[in-house]
């Protein structure tokens, strides 16, 4: 008997197919609402799909396979959720299934376990007490083993997890059995309190009176209509922070709505975190990237539920599930972070723009530096610009200082003082002088080298060999303690050889700087001075970030040395001068953004400094003085920034003059790779004639800047348009009908933020 469409259900699935997929549902259960989690056949295992309702249409020939478990009793996914996931499935050109996917908490993803359970851990907690030395030693007399387990429980505060002293302390399970036994601990389960922030301490609430600049801003922004965007145009320490929280007082706290902030790098924050926590204190779940997937499911649930009402997160927050949004936050609107490095490549910036206008939400994008593309769309009108001109409180712009590179200086002349020529090469006269007379006020410094590990290549002086990564197009770099040359890529390391590869020489040298060697060679210069590194090798604990960052707050540091980690929301008054120890390590690179990041980055950093009464001064190293994304930068000119860098984008046009696709081929044959580039930039030329479509332009085929990566060789062809739908349907067309071979792997990525 053919089945008819009654008790068929439309399941979209986290696979890499552009369809949909029918499931049947038995007649004895009840049928799973559109938004509800499926868990279903596929092929030879499982999957967990989202239902989209009622599968329409005539039912297909074939028998259907079941549905076998429906996990949720309500959706977990709204019908604006689904129509966002719908809207980033038809723009960046992935399956609904995988956007769908990416709006959950991993922990609803899994197909095997789909009831994620409250999380509890097993403890160990001290039952009688011993209170005598004798009672102690009578007990333990024969267990000098369960004395001493006994004993560090007991300086653990009379308990401890389970897994802790098994594992990380070693001790036996046999000791605990025993303790066990004689009734002197008790093993039990205990409820994680999964709310890592509940320890953090909490800030007073600053109580500022508003600028007339900030109250107006707050005030446009508060009128908002639903689907506004704001461009919150402010200086560094410009007091943001304060209008963002100002514009969710109105919404949330006094109109019962809720709000989402998204921050780049929520690790990188933690100021800008506690202020939010400072005002609405239990009303905010934070998605901390060092979350677990079960603290995150958590945040989740209170989300959900209504019990939170503020989620403040990094890009992947754009889709709390929070209901009767009243505005979504982007702070730092320029970061690259906000853009996702893989499937689904979606920017939470324009995610967060659709899902306002589906919502009825304000968008307020914030930066002192705005995205082109952003500035773009606030002269054509389609943003609100809103500006705050001038540092809060009477504050001025730090001044700032170039060094010139090229001036000789260094091994060659030497300085008079305790500097090594190889610190005087680095930091020149000038920096050093600042450092130093920092220090002597006890006042902190900030450094930025955007390059870690020790050095960046080894280069043969005999053939210029340059030692580079097996997997990748990529220069090793040099790291210390332990030694060893590091792909910053793909992660291959290798022990530094002292013979060159290629021609037997046994000059290798390093050369170009590392954070690593600043931080050795300031570390000489100044003995006493407590320096603090804050890259990605220092940071890998979960919340070292917030480590080195209270440390510097609480003034226990002196000079606070990093990557572009260190430029990003600091807000430290003490901090009263800013060195940059070489602002062109970006500069150069093949990108079309080069500049405009190069820019955001010393302006970003230049921001750190004088945020106090006591002022202070920015320092920038560069062999480039010239270069308008310094010269810009000096002046605090974002205008003027604007107008040179602008002229840059029309011819060849880049963004924000047209849309970008970039499409990537990769494989491990670079043959193949390249082959399949030409077939593919073939294909579409040829589209583009048949259709006579001549708003979307075809560059390319053409290497990557960074031919292979991981081992795979990697082609691009680059789709330019002057309209958005045009690029759409292109490149729908493209990633649904052109073929490739499955040792190949193709993947577009829609406004790409790099083109490396
Ligand atoms: P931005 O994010 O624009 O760089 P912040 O929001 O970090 O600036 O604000 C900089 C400093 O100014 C903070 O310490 C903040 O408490 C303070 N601040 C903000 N608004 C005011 C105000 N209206 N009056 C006085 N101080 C303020
Ligand atoms: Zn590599």
């Amino acid at each position: 008997m053919p089945q008819d469409s009654q008790g068929l259900v439309e399941v979209a699935l986290p696979v890499p197919l552009f369809q949909t997929f029918t499931y049947a549902v038995d007649p004895a259960s009840r049928m799973p609402a559109r938004g509800s989690r499926v868990v279903v056949p596929f092929r030879s295992g499982t999957e967990i799909g989202i239902c989209l309702g009622a599968a329409n249409g005539a039912a297909p020939a074939r028998k259907l396979r079941h549905v076998l478990n429906v996990p949720d009793s309500d959706p977990v996914l709204s019908a604006d959720m689904i129509e966002l996931c719908q809207w980033m499935a038809d723009y960046y050109i992935v399956p609904l299934g995988l956007t769908l996917r990416t709006a959950l908490p991993s922990l609803l993803a899994g197909a095997e376990k789909p009831e994620p359970l409250r999380k509890t851990h097993r403890i160990v907690r001290i039952r009688a007490d011993l209170p005598t030395l004798l009672e102690r030693e009578k007990a333990f007399a024969r267990a000098p083993q369960q004395r001493a387990l006994f004993e560090l429980i007991e300086s653990l505060g009379g308990r401890s997890a389970l897994g802790h002293l098994l594992q990380r302390l070693a001790f036996s399970s046999s000791v605990l059995k025993g303790l066990e036994k004689r009734g002197l601990i008790v093993v039990e389960d205990e409820i994680v309190e999964r709310d890592p922030f509940a320890s953090r301490p909490a800030k007073a609430a600053d109580r500022h009176q508003p600028t007339p600049a900030q109250a107006a801003a707050i005030a446009a922004a508060s009128a908002g209509k639903g689907g506004d965007v704001f461009l919150l145009n402010g200086v560094t320490g410009s007091g943001k922070t304060l209008v963002y929280i100002e514009i969710l007082k109105r919404l949330v706290s006094e109109q019962g709505k809720t709000g989402i902030v998204l921050v780049p790098e929520i690790a990188l924050t933690p100021q800008t975190v506690d202020r939010f926590r400072a005002v609405f204190g239990d009303d905010i779940a934070v998605l901390h990237s060092a979350l677990s997937d079960g603290e995150r499911y958590d945040a989740w649930l209170a989300l959900e539920r209504g019990d939170k009402r503020i989620a403040v997160g990094a890009r992947s927050a754009v889709f709390a599930p929070l209901t009767n949004l009243g505005a979504i936050i982007v702070d730092e609107e320029h970061e690259t972070s906000y853009k996702q490095g893989e499937t689904p490549r979606y920017h939470a910036r324009e995610v967060a723009i659709v899902r306002a206008r589906l919502e009825g939400a304000v968008v307020v994008l914030g930066s002192a530096t705005p995205s082109l593309e952003s500035w773009a769309n606030a002269e054509t009108g389609k943003y609100t610009l809103l500006n705050l001109p001038e540092r809060v409180g009477g504050g001025r712009l730090p001044r700032i200082d170039v060094v010139d590179l090229r001036n000789r200086s260094g091994p060659n002349e030497p300085r008079e003082g305790p500097a090594s020529p190889a610190y005087a090469h680095v930091i020149r006269e000038d920096l050093d002088k600042a450092i130093e007379e920092t220090l002597s006020r006890r006042e902190q410094s900030i450094l930025l080298l955007n390059r870690r590990g020790y050095s960046s290549f080894v280069m043969c002086s005999e053939c210029a060999t340059v030692v580079t990564c097996p997997n990748c197009s990529i220069t090793l770099t040099v790291h210390r303690a332990p030694e060893r040359l590091l792909c910053h890529y793909c992660g291959h390391q290798e022990e530094p050889s002292q013979v060159c590869r290629k021609c037997g020489g046994r000059t290798l040298r390093q050369r170009g700087l590392g954070t690593q060697q600043v931080e050795r060679l300031l570390s000489d210069r100044f003995p006493s001075a407590s320096i603090a590194r804050m890259d990605l090798d220092t940071t890998s604990g979960k919340w070292a970030h917030a480590e080195i960052l209270d440390r510097v707050a609480s003034g226990a540091v002196d000079i606070l040395l990093g990557t572009q980690m260190i430029a990003k929301g600091l807000d430290f008054p003490n901090v009263t001068l800013v060195g940059v120890v070489d602002a062109d390590t970006g500069i150069n690179l093949p990108d079309f953004r080069a500049s405009e990041r190069c820019f955001q980055l010393l302006s970003q950093v230049a921001g750190r400094a004088g945020r106090g009464p006591k002022g202070g001064r920015v320092l920038i190293q560069t062999r480039v003085p010239q270069h308008h994304a310094v010269v810009c930068a000096v002046t605090h000119d974002y205008l003027r920034f604007v107008r040179e860098e602008m002229p840059g984008r029309v011819s060849p046009p880049y963004p924000p003059n047209v849309r970008l696709a970039n499409i990537v081929f990769s494989g491990t044959k670079a043959t193949a790779a390249g082959n399949l580039a030409i077939a593919a930039a073939d294909w579409l030329r040829d589209l583009l004639d048949k259709r006579e479509i001549d708003s979307v332009m075809l560059i390319g085929p053409a290497p990557c800047p960074i031919e292979r990566i991981k081992n795979r060789w990697r082609w691009h062809v680059l789709l330019k348009a002057t309209q958005a739908s045009e690029l759409t349907r292109v490149s729908r067309y493209f990633m649904e009908r052109f073929e490739v071979p499955s040792n190949l792997r193709v993947t577009l990525d829609r406004d790409p933020v790099a083109l490396l």
